[in-house]
């Protein structure tokens, strides 16, 4: 099995290590040099476009934001999977509110601008205070505004009009504030004859907009049932093949629907420890046309982001339950480097151990961090 991942980062490399057993090659389409390059070694370069086409049974994506062209040309191969349509939603917060309210899932009240009125109509439908997050290119909460009083509507509106302006294709979404009690997501997979597969739902912690830890969680029934009957519709609606995570806010005892990532997701890494066949490998599987694997949850299982860090004290990797994974870049300020997964076997063991692990995470750069841990797991 010949596999061509479009983009070529950490999610792209981490598809590539979970299916070797399964004796699949895995290259990568890297969409800023436009090469094809081995995902293990981003530096070695194979070929170009039409060679990755060639070389591939099945092609996919590591990430929602794949020039259109390139998606026309993977698409006219017969070989892609998702569909570009798919892949697409994931890229446009317009479509993707089409898409949410096409299939009656519940999300945030919202409005979409274009201009001045728009914004000053979106103002008066929605009550204050509103997010505003760009249509296009928009990931780790970036190309956001939040205006929480009207007196600095005319500030934010100046920004936002820069900011449409430097593109024709591009608009923003104003979404009401939802006050919600915590954020979760739902990563599961769809295979090609329509066979769904979901993980647990995972609680996500972000720091400064990233996201920094997930924590799968054990015993929710309720709210698991919600967001797998989302899934489903949403995935059969698209007609969907692969991996796909659905991220919600959660007010009461309701999931509402922030976004959808068509593609393996952070808050899903987790289950590279925690259950029996990884999103990664699941990902791979479904586009391949092979059964799904395992999606319970085997052990109490959290992830802790490692942003902008190149290097963790030894010790934490003699630790048991402890698993680090780390993506091979150059450091830079808050850069997701890699992450650290840790189980238990149960959760006392677990929070037990994600305290240990805190204790010893330099300050610095994972200070949020320890103290939501400390917070959490006491
Ligand atoms: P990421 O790539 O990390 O998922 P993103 O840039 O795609 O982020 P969102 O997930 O839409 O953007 O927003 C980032 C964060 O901002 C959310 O995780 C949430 O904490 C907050 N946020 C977004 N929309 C709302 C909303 N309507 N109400 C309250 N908070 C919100
Ligand atoms: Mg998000």
């Amino acid at each position: 099995m010949n596999v061509l991942v479009l983009g070529a980062g950490q999610l792209a490399r981490m598809m590539a290590l979970s299916i070797k057993p399964f004796n699949a090659n895995v290259l990568a389409y890297d969409v800023t040099t436009k090469r094809v390059v081995n995902p293990l070694a981003p530096e070695q370069t194979i070929g170009d476009l039409e060679s990755g086409i060639e070389f591939a049974d099945v092609i996919t994506a590591e990430f929602e934001h794949v020039a259109h062209d390139v998606l026309a040309q993977c698409e006219a191969s017969g070989k892609l999977k998702p569909s570009a349509d798919a892949i697409k939603i994931g890229g446009d917060r317009r479509l993707e509110k089409a898409l949410l309210t096409q299939c009656d899932v519940t999300n945030a009240p919202h409005f979409i601008i274009k201009n001045e009125q728009d914004f000053k109509q979106a103002i008066n439908q929605l009550s204050l205070p509103i997010i505003l997050k760009s249509a296009l290119e928009g990931y780790d909460g970036k190309g956001q505004w939040r205006l929480k009083s009207a007196e600095h509507a005319d500030a934010i509106w100046q920004d936002i009009e820069r900011f449409i302006s430097s593109n024709p294709n591009q608009g923003v979404i104003a979404e009401q504030m939802i006050p919600f009690s915590r954020e979760v997501s739902l990563v599961g997979a769809r295979s090609v004859s329509g066979e769904v597969k979901t993980y647990p739902l995972t609680e996500n912690h972000h720091t400064d907009g990233v996201l920094s830890v997930s924590t799968a969680l054990c015993d929710n029934e309720g709210l698991q049932q919600q967001a797998s009957e989302v899934f489903a519709r949403l995935t059969q609606s698209m007609n969907y093949v692969g991996v796909l995570a659905i991220e919600f806010f959660q007010v009461g005892d309701t999931l509402l629907v922030n976004e959808i990532a068509p593609r393996v997701h952070n808050s899903g890494h987790w289950t590279q420890q925690g259950s029996d066949c990884c999103q990664f490998a699941n990902h791979i599987r479904a586009v391949s046309g092979l059964p799904l694997g395992g999606t319970e949850l085997t052990r109490p299982t959290a992830m802790i982001n490692i942003l902008g860090e190149d290097n963790l004290p030894q010790v934490i990797l003699g630790m048991t339950g402890v698993n680090v994974h780390w993506y091979g870049k150059e450091k830079r300020a808050g850069r997701k480097m890699g992450h650290i997964n840790v189980s238990g076997h149960d959760t006392t063991q677990l929070n037990q151990r994600l305290i240990a692990i805190a204790a010893l995470l330099p300050e610095n750069t994972f200070s949020d961090i320890k103290q939501y841990i400390n917070e959490q797991c006491s």
